[in-house]
Order: structure tokens, then C-alpha cells, then sequence
């Protein structure tokens, strides 16, 4: 087992978690909470109403040092659901992490029904060392390394971690990105549907929170599909959790434009599972559906340049961007295969033979 736990336990504890009152000792004018069992984690005990930041160790493998994975448990006063966030998988997507710290101030467990399982920071030396889409150590991307295993590399072991902690102690997953460092992107959910993935409407629900226009149903159709360089989100359907992408900010950017929808997206998911109080804010009456994507890949290396660094429409044919060469050469035109909505993209400038450079939503025929 690769995971154990550090010390650093309950260093932010609010005073009012000791207040807790038991039914026993409740005042009779106050609806008591129902007692309930702690949620343990990695040799942790967290009692209901209390919060706590718990470090999964992740221990040294043969070709790499130990590392940690951040997590925040908020265990609600009454029993609920478990909702695992999962930020920080690409260190330098920084709108989710930073929308995981001011979550720690906005998520109070005396007032939450069920457990959040918050990850602040998944992939902390690509964090550290700033370092898009791979782990610096290995140079292995974390978001293809599910389920991982306890003894392979920095980046496997650390998706073992997730497996084992996250993913399989909750019962609706969602997991926060941005573009990366070199990434374009309109704001989007992707929501897991299809033969393979669990409770679609669940998924629905949470995803629709976050108030996003652009809407994406992921279709589970084979195995193959969830197995292949499987991600976060994968393994999550893999284990039959209703599950949740949600992609805001791009290229690196740590706006509070980008952080803001996080926030409040993960506080009305919670009203729509029934977590904390409140009436959800209803679904946008404007949102796009789309339930499938394409992708675009350059075949050369050299300079590139989107046709738009922002989402647009795009008919087959049309050009998505150019390659030149290091002499200013044209020596490709890409174009879109599909009629459909240019969603994220390369920024550019460097691009590499077989990176993919833009990626269209197809628009579904309805809403689903
Ligand atoms: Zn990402």
C-alpha cells in the first residue's frame, strides 16, 4: 500500500467542531444531528461537522522521490452521499487549484449533509516545478495513468493514491480542469453517459449546475473506450460513479473570472445533491448540447497558429490553423473533419508531429 497518512491532521479545525451536540446532550427547542460514523481516511478518523487536511503519502518508488497527495475531507453533521473534486491533476491548470483553496473557506461541515473528499492539488510537482501536462519526474501525464499501481512511477502511484482514497470512497465524481499551459478553451462540462457509465441522470443534475453553456455527453459505448490511457474521470465510470468533467480557464491563467464559476458551480452542485440547504440556481436556458467531439493533429513539427484562440464555429473543411516551419514555410493547413464548435485548442506557438491542436464539438441533434 503506497498510501499512508501523514501527521498533519486537523490543523484548520473550526472551534465550533467542538461544539457538535449529540442527541443526548441536544437542548430539546434544537433538531439534534443524526449520529453518524466518522469518515475514515489513510488512518484518519474525521468526526461529523469536522473538517480535515490530510496528506496521502505517497512513498519513493525505485526511479522517484515520495510525494503527497492534498486532500480536504469535510465530513457533513448529517449522513449523505460522498462527492469527490478532484483539482490539480494537470499542475498547471491553476483555476481549479485555486478554486480548491477558496473552497476551504466557503464548504462548512456544520452546515453539509454527506462528506465532500476535496483534492487541492493531485500532481503537487508538476504544481511545483510548472510544469503543463506531465508529471516532471516521469514525464507521464497523470490523467492517463488510471488506475495506476503502488509500485510503478511517481505519476502511477499517485493515480493509485486517487483509485484507492477518491475514487472509489465516493459516490459522485467531479474532477476540475483548465486548459493547460498552452491551451485555449471555452468553458465547458462534459457530462459520462452511455451503456458503461452509472446514473447519467445524477451526472446530469451535477454537471447542469455549474450554469456552463457548453454541454458534452461523454458516451460510454465499449470497454475499450474507459480503458484505453484511462483518466481520472474513466476510472471513476470504470467504478460506477456518476461522473463530472468540468474544463474553465486556460493557458495558465489564474483569473478570478476562471475561479469564481468553480467555486459557485461546486456550492450549487451541492444544493442539487441535496448537501447543504438551498434552492439550486436552475440549468441556463441557453445551454449547447454536443455529444460527441473530433479532434484535429498536426503531422509536422515547427510554429503554429490557431485560426481562433477562443471557441467558434467551424464547417468541414475549414481551416483550424497553420504549421510552418522554422524558416516561415506554410507546411499545413489543418481543417476541421466535422461541421461542429471549435471548443479548446493548441495556443501554440511550438506544436509537435501528432499533437492534437483543436478540438470540435459536434452539436447533438437535442437536448439529453
Ligand atoms: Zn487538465
Amino acid at each position: 500500500m503506497s498510501v499512508r497518512a501523514t501527521a498533519q491532521a486537523g490543523i484548520l479545525m473550526i472551534a465550533a467542531m467542538m461544539l457538535v451536540v449529540w442527541p443526548a446532550a441536544a437542548p430539546a427547542q434544537q433538531p439534534p444531528a443524526t449520529p453518524h460514523a466518522p469518515f475514515t481516511i489513510a488512518n484518519h478518523s474525521v468526526a461529523p461537522g469536522q473538517r480535515l487536511d490530510v496528506d496521502l503519502h505517497v512513498a519513493a518508488g525505485p526511479s522517484d522521490p515520495a510525494t503527497r497527495v492534498l486532500v480536504t475531507v469535510f465530513h457533513g453533521v448529517r449522513p449523505g452521499p460522498v462527492l469527490g473534486l478532484t483539482a490539480g491533476v494537470h499542475g498547471y491548470e491553476f483555476a481549479p487549484i485555486l478554486a480548491a483553496q477558496r473552497l476551504l473557506d466557503v464548504i462548512d461541515s456544520m452546515q453539509l449533509t454527506g462528506t465532500v473528499l476535496l483534492v487541492r492539488l493531485a500532481n503537487v510537482a508538476a504544481f511545483e516545478e510548472r510544469v503543463p501536462y506531465v508529471n516532471p519526474h516521469d514525464r507521464k501525464n497523470l490523467n492517463r495513468a488510471f488506475p495506476g499501481r503502488a509500485d510503478g512511477t511517481q505519476t502511477e502511484r499517485i493515480a493509485w493514491a486517487l483509485t484507492t482514497e477518491v475514487v472509489r470512497r465516493s459516490d459522485v465524481l467531479v474532477e476540475l480542469h483548465s486548459g493547460d499551459g498552452a491551451e485555449w478553451l471555452e468553458e465547458f462540462v462534459g457530462v459520462y453517459g452511455g451503456p458503461l457509465a452509472a446514473r447519467y441522470d445524477t451526472a446530469r443534475a451535477v454537471g447542469l449546475a455549474f450554469g456552463l453553456r457548453n454541454v458534452i455527453r461523454y458516451s460510454m459505448d465499449t470497454q475499450q473506450q474507459i480503458d484505453s490511457g484511462r483518466s481520472l474521470n474513466r476510472q471513476a465510470v470504470a467504478d460506477g460513479k456518476p461522473t463530472v468533467l468540468v474544463e474553465i480557464g486556460e493557458n495558465g491563467r489564474r483569473d478570478t473570472a476562471f475561479v469564481e464559476p468553480i467555486v459557485n458551480g461546486v456550492m450549487n452542485a451541492l444544493r442539487v445533491l441535496a448537501m447543504v440547504d438551498g434552492a439550486a440556481q436552475p440549468a441556463r436556458p441557453d445551454t449547447r448540447w454536443f455529444d460527441s467531439t473530433a479532434s484535429v493533429s498536426a503531422t509536422a513539427t515547427g510554429i503554429f497558429t490557431p485560426a481562433a484562440a477562443r471557441g467558434y464555429e467551424v464547417q468541414k473543411g475549414g481551416r483550424v490553423g497553420t504549421v510552418r516551419d522554422y524558416s516561415g514555410r506554410v507546411v499545413e493547413e489543418l481543417v476541421s473533419p466535422v461541421n461542429g464548435y471549435a471548443i479548446y485548442g493548441l495556443a501554440g506557438p511550438p506544436v509537435k508531429a501528432g499533437e492534437s491542436v483543436v478540438t470540435i464539438a459536434v452539436p447533438a441533434k437535442e437536448p439529453f
